[in-house]
């Protein structure tokens, strides 16, 4: 999708142009076209996501539609932020994407003098942004009328309430007239956030910058234990099914993406990564590579997969557990875009088996362990049994879990078995199974055991 799909005036586009921005991010492709419909909304956004341009360019398009009256004028707009910093950074945004047209925003926070801030009101703006607390002094005081708001805004509404602003919010709110759009943003969907989206907005949408959890259920997950030496065998293993076509790869480290891409390229498989190192140029030409399918494995750390937004990756591998394990998640939404079957296939080393009990914890269930597969860890943990799912409060698994790295789901501490056990322990269908030899099928013909998505045939 690109930025002139979405119907903006010319004088955003060219200044969205000017920002460098190439295409909308997830958050702003489904956000902008509802905002414009005026509906009400609840977008689940943390700040990173291009949340702030989600509701920013579609509220412009809207006061665009009327024409601007000249000379005082009592804000239209008015956006709620928790901290001073936020609220200068949206107001910023919001002078530099309407840069090109009349429309004035002004900000307002607390902890300055308040001088300049009345003389900015009294000059009439568009668009307010404002911290709770000065906004209601100046209310309070009568420089400032609220009485013409069409549309509001709550941002980072998780912080608001964190912060011990809810009486300030319902403050704010019955000074606004009733006839509004009202949109809020959170980065977690928790139950009291769920309170106060139903006392503030109507019949809204849901837009989520994360993949929902329904997404995230179409993704068939497989673990496998692996040691740490042998994950590159154990992927080159998989690489053999022609099935994965198009494949995300991440590794903890920027030296680790470097090293499995030289690994693949070595025995002629073409992957490029995709880090923090490389130039703007150099991700710009792998991500190109990638969607044209010049490129079958993609090797990534988080923070450069961020903005991969490529439709059709049929396999997701996790080489390294992430540390966080909300980023677990985040990882497999990669594949099974569109409502699609994915696949993700998550590696785990001795050493990473408590990260794993984190992130199991997290979503509440077991990743499915892979049943058949080549370079089995020789100490396999015991097919999971009693795990206590972790209450799901977000739709988008945004909250962390309360427990620390180290407690295992499986009951108990530290190694669940030795060397011994895993041969001895009773097996359920969803174990691991320790191959017979190291990966037999190894040149001789396409793993019969490389996963496959239920509908596949990609
Ligand atoms: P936000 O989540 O609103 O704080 O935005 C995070 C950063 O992403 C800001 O520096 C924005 O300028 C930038 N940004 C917003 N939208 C886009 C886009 N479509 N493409 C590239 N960068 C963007």
């Amino acid at each position: 999708m690109h930025f002139q799909d979405l119907k903006l005036h010319a004088a955003l586009l060219d200044a969205v142009r000017a920002e460098g921005y190439e295409t909308p991010t997830p958050i702003q492709e489904q956000a902008i076209p509802l905002v414009l419909t005026g509906k009400d909304l609840m977008g689940c956004a943390k700040t990173g996501t291009g949340k702030t341009a989600a509701f920013a360019l579609p509220i412009l398009d809207t006061l665009l539609r009327v024409p601007v009256p000249t000379g005082r004028r009592n804000p239209r707009v008015l956006v709620l932020t928790p901290t001073r910093e936020l609220a200068a950074q949206v107001a910023d945004n919001f002078a530099r994407y309407g840069g090109r047209t009349r429309l004035r925003t002004t900000v307002i926070f607390g902890g300055v003098s308040q001088h300049a801030q009345e003389i900015a009101i009294r000059g009439g703006c568009d668009i307010l942004v404002a911290t709770p607390g000065r906004l209601l002094d100046l209310c309070g005081q009568r420089l400032l009328s609220l009485a013409s708001i069409e549309i509001f805004v709550l941002d980072e509404a998780d912080r608001m309430l964190d912060m011990g602003f809810i009486n300030d919010i319902r403050k704010v709110v019955a000074m606004l007239p009733p006839a509004r759009q009202n949109l809020m943003f959170s980065a977690t969907f928790a139950d009291e956030i769920k309170t106060l989206a139903g006392s503030i907005l109507k019949a809204p949408e849901f837009v989520a910058a994360d993949p929902p959890a329904t997404t995230v259920e179409l993704i068939t997950q497989q673990l496998c234990f692996v040691e740490r030496a042998q994950k590159i065998d154990l992927l080159l293993h998989f690489l053999k099914d022609p099935d994965m076509r198009r494949v995300l790869a991440f590794t903890r480290t920027k030296h680790g993406a470097d090293k499995v891409v030289r690994q693949l390229q070595r025995v002629g498989i073409k992957a490029l990564a995709i880090h923090g190192n490389k130039s703007q140029n150099a991700r710009t030409h792998a991500m190109d590579e990638f969607r044209k399918g010049g490129t079958r494995v993609m090797v990534a750390t988080d923070i450069a997969a961020r903005g991969i937004d490529i439709d059709d990756i049929t396999h997701v591998v996790i080489m390294d557990l992430p540390n966080e394990p909300d980023i677990f998640v985040h990882r497999i939404g990669r594949t099974g875009r569109a409502g699609e079957a994915g696949i993700a296939i998550a590696f785990c080393a001795e050493d990473e088996r408590p990260l794993l009990a984190d992130i199991e914890r997290l979503i509440g269930k077991h990743v499915p362990r892979m049943e058949d597969y080549p370079y089995v860890s020789p100490i396999a943990p015991p097919a999971p049994t009693n795990l206590t799912p972790h209450k799901r409060t977000s739709p988008s698994v945004a909250n962390k879990p309360s427990g620390r790295p180290g407690n295992s789901p499986y009951g108990h501490q530290g190694r669940p078995g030795g060397p011994g056990r895993a041969d001895n322990h009773s097996r359920s269908d969803n174990a691991p199974r320790r191959s017979q030899g190291h990966d037999q099928n190894r040149g001789k013909r396409p793993p019969q055991n490389a996963p496959r998505p239920a509908n596949s045939g990609r």
